[in-house]
């Protein structure tokens, strides 16, 4: 799509006041003279999210354990109220989606279930791009079969370092393959994966699909009712705003609510006999709770109602309309004022190739970032040589892009890097 922008501040203000998104701003906290542009690592706090968690220690204190009991038990199956409201933001039906673990967790249970290797079929593709704790997941559940991580984990290498090739991992999709995991938009380039392309194709081989959704959910628009995967697993703190470490996402389709969890656990009983406290097992057929295992942390997921509230009142089509153009405002300040101070884009440039972020490469990446952080600005680096920048749609100004350039130029311009040491901290 075509876009006209002006490299002026006055330019970045009208956007603004054009802007229909620009009001959300205000049900966010953000802090006075910081510009924050790390809203795909941890998003920030919502006065909405702040009231629902309110509410829900205020329960806590009046009810106490009958919390579980009062408003036809809500926050006894809270986890399947709230994920029938993410079901939406990726086109699932409302049963499909439930809330719980960590995505690493979710992964877990997810191949737990449907990781039953043969010896003819026990292969499990993998991109090398991926957020690690995936690889280490999905290595951990090959060893738990008995089984050697580097015959069964199938590595369809990128061909440049930065992206995947969809085609490289259909070919790889061999009678040998049972599984495959890769992520909807790769945390570094942020290329998305066409997920329907690689679903087809994998189920056209009789192969399991899931996808780790970390960086797109909330980001992007996804029509799981189209393209049909075995499941999928995302976190809900980076652009759902769910608060520090908040609770996790789990889709499961529908066609195999009756397939046996590999990590069982008793808030997977069907609700009716899960008190009766049975030592026999009877597996919830009904939604996505099935795969639940203890009782769900109330308090970790209770911002997450306030939060989903502002994606229904928006809506996702609004969000990525304004994510795209404001992405694409960053990458044409960066190519005018940034490229003689060598930095680039890495991300892809088409509006159905990319993110919620821009990934902006610079051979000085860790130590701008840190001068970065000197003036105020929150990024964040990858390694190599990734500078991440996300104007998040909901809570982002066209003016906090352009300051956000004009700080870079002056870092860029003046070395001030230079004054920064290259190790790396703990968190990056
Ligand atoms: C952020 C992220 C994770 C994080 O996993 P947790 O279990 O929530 O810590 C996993 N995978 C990807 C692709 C991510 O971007």
């Amino acid at each position: 799509m075509d876009r006209i922008f002006e490299t002026s501040l006055d330019f970045a203000k009208k956007k603004d006041q054009e802007d229909s998104v620009a009001k959300y701003r205000d049900r966010f906290f953000l802090q006075p003279g910081i510009i924050y542009m790390d809203g795909n690592s941890l998003g920030l706090s919502s006065k909405d999210g702040e009231e629902t968690l309110k509410i829900v220690n205020e329960k806590w204190k009046k009810y106490g354990v009958t919390i579980w009991n009062i408003e036809d038990g809500k926050y006894f199956l809270y986890q399947d109220f709230l994920g029938a409201k993410m079901a939406k933001l990726i086109g699932a039906l409302p049963e499909e989606v439930t809330i719980m673990g960590s995505t690493t967790m979710n992964l877990h249970s997810a191949i737990a279930t449907f990781y039953h290797p043969t010896k003819e079929k026990y292969k499990i593709i993998v991109d090398d791009l991926n957020f690690p704790t995936d690889r280490y997941a999905i290595d951990s559940q090959v060893k738990l079969h008995g089984l050697d991580v580097e015959q069964a984990v199938k590595v369809v290498p990128s061909p440049d370092g930065k992206l995947i090739d969809e085609d490289a991992m259909i070919e790889a999709m061999t009678d040998d393959v049972a599984m495959i995991i890769l992520p909807t938009v790769l945390y570094r380039s942020a290329q998305i994966v066409d997920m329907k392309k690689i679903t087809k194709a994998a189920h056209e081989k009789g192969i399991i699909v899931g996808w780790d959704l970390c960086h797109a959910i909330g980001a992007i628009e996804m029509d799981f009712s189209d393209i049909q995967p075995d499941f999928a697993v995302w976190c809900n703190y980076k652009y759902l705003n769910g608060g520090p470490g908040a609770i996790a996402g789990f889709y499961i389709n529908k066609k195999h609510f009756k397939m046996e969890p590999g990590l069982a656990g008793w808030h997977g009983n069907k609700k009716e006999t899960q008190f009766q406290l049975k030592q026999k097992f009877e597996h919830n057929t009904n939604n996505a709770g099935g795969w639940q295992t203890g009782t769900q942390p109330l308090l970790s997921m209770a911002p997450l109602e306030g939060s989903l509230s502002i994606f229904e009142e928006v809506g996702m089509p609004t969000l990525r309309k304004k994510s795209l153009d404001i992405t694409a405002y960053l990458m044409f300040l960066a190519d005018e004022k940034l490229a003689k101070y060598g930095f680039s884009v890495g991300n892809p440039r088409e509006d159905a190739k990319r993110g919620g972020h821009v990934c902006l490469e610079h051979e000085e990446a860790y130590r701008i970032c840190s001068a970065l952080k000197e003036k105020n600005v929150i990024p964040d680096f990858r390694e190599p040589n990734v500078i991440r920048l996300a104007p998040i749609a909901l809570y982002t100004s066209y003016e906090d892009v352009y300051k956000l350039v004009e700080i870079l130029e002056e870092i860029g311009a003046n070395k001030l890097y230079e004054k920064f040491d290259n190790t790396r901290a703990m968190v990056v």
